[in-house]
């Protein structure tokens, strides 16, 4: 039977809403909104969510499933570099086997705070994959190559996946870092990228070390991390910022989500405005890692917008209710019109776009994927009741017309 999902608000594109309506979905795909009246119990199954507000399912679009287990490990640190060293001493003595329990804790959190699709970089040659699937969260996989991982790309089990792409899970080649790979390899991702047909994403301008490293000024990348690395890397640029460096290398307009762009010049910014490449901004993680946050006045207004929480390797949390709120109460002096829903906005639509998944998630809207969440109402405003929810106020989840949690 053809299912609604009733609840006294509906969130609706373009920053809007409908009131005492319900969602219909066919299958898995959402078919329409229609009003209360229009409910005959014959023709629908009813799930009345009663006193809740109704909105599509959160993108988290930058999470590291696999390293929750760091958070247990990790030593107080002074800076980027100092962390940066601790998380490769402790992946190097880590048991792997522990990995997918961890993976495991990591869905949880996330699933509790109402996301619906990931945007997850996976290190480990797949140990999150199984987990991930049998969570039935809908995810966007970036795989992850550095210089000691690009004989990666030749493997089975990615091959595999270049096969196994469908509408729950999209796959995207992630080469780490400007820092982790040499020019010469970042060509070679992108071109494995170009010939299989998959986009891309890269962590980039995410510490001033970054910036002054492709500035080629003094820096403690050089100084202080890369002697961990089997080899030094070889970055063959003339001084440029690490975005018109990434842009100079992408020379068939590949599309590539950006992670972090922190400390950006006015050049990068009209590079941006140029180019339109997706942004994901990690706040919190951010500030976690002793950097600044990212130009919320450009991000906010900026189309491609989407919303991480990055790993809890450099969170205090993954809970994207967290990440949210966060976000909501630095952009208010920025924007004063509505930041609660332009907040909402970047984490789902925003997301969406970033993850190139915009056409099938992201909004309810007819024909799109039946992936909603629905908060128990904490105030009139329905956006801004979402500003103010917490996990034990999700009522209920929904991945492509499947419930997942309902309270
Ligand atoms: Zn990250």
């Amino acid at each position: 039977m053809i299912q609604a999902i009733k609840a006294k608000y509906i969130i609706t594109p373009n920053q809007s809403f409908v009131t005492d309506s319900a969602v219909i979905i066919k299958n898995n795909i959402i078919s329409g909104i229609i009003s209360h009246h229009q409910l005959a119990k014959n023709e629908y199954s009813v799930l009345d969510l009663k006193n809740s507000v109704l909105l599509p399912g959160f993108v988290n679009s930058h999470v590291h499933l696999e390293l929750q287990w760091t958070q247990k490990l990790l030593s107080p640190f002074q800076s980027f570099s100092d962390w940066l060293n601790q998380i490769i001493t402790l992946k190097k003595n880590f048991d792997n086997s522990k990995i997918p329990k961890s993976v495991k804790e990591a869905l949880d959190e996330s699933l509790d705070s109402g996301v619906t699709t990931i945007g997850e970089i996976s290190s480990y040659d797949g140990l999150d994959y199984k987990a991930i699937i049998k969570s039935g969260i809908r995810t966007a996989y970036f795989y992850e190559i550095t210089n000691s991982t690009i004989s990666n790309i030749d493997n089975k089990f990615l091959q595999n996946l270049l096969r196994n792409t469908n509408s729950l899970f999209n796959l995207k080649i992630f080469p780490h870092s400007i820092y982790s790979l040499d020019t010469k390899s970042l060509r070679k991702v992108l071109a494995f990228a170009r010939n299989n047909n998959t986009n891309l994403g890269i962590h980039l301008s995410e510490s001033i070390d970054e910036i002054n490293y492709a500035m080629k000024r003094k820096n403690n990348l050089e100084d202080e991390v890369f002697s961990r690395f089997p080899k030094k890397p070889k970055f063959d640029s003339s001084p440029s910022t690490p975005l018109e460096y990434l842009d100079k290398i992408n020379s068939f307009r590949q599309n590539i989500t950006l992670i972090h762009m922190n400390n950006l010049s006015s050049d990068d910014l009209k590079i941006l405005k140029k180019k339109q490449y997706p942004v994901v901004i990690c706040p919190r993680s951010n500030l976690y890692l002793n950097q600044k946050l990212p130009n919320l006045k450009f991000f906010m207004n900026y189309k491609k917008t989407g919303l991480g929480t990055d790993g809890l390797s450099s969170n205090i949390s993954i809970n994207f209710l967290d990440e949210i709120n966060f976000l909501y109460l630095n952009a208010k002096k920025i924007l004063v019109k509505n930041p609660e829903r332009r907040v909402l906005d970047i984490a789902t639509i925003g997301g969406a776009k970033t993850l190139g998944l915009d056409n099938s998630i992201g909004t309810i809207e007819v024909n799109k994927k039946a992936d909603l969440i629905a908060f128990d109402l904490k105030n009139k405003d329905p956006y801004l009741s979402v500003m103010h929810s917490k996990v034990k106020d999700l009522k209920m989840s929904m991945i492509n017309g499947k419930i997942i949690k309902l309270k």
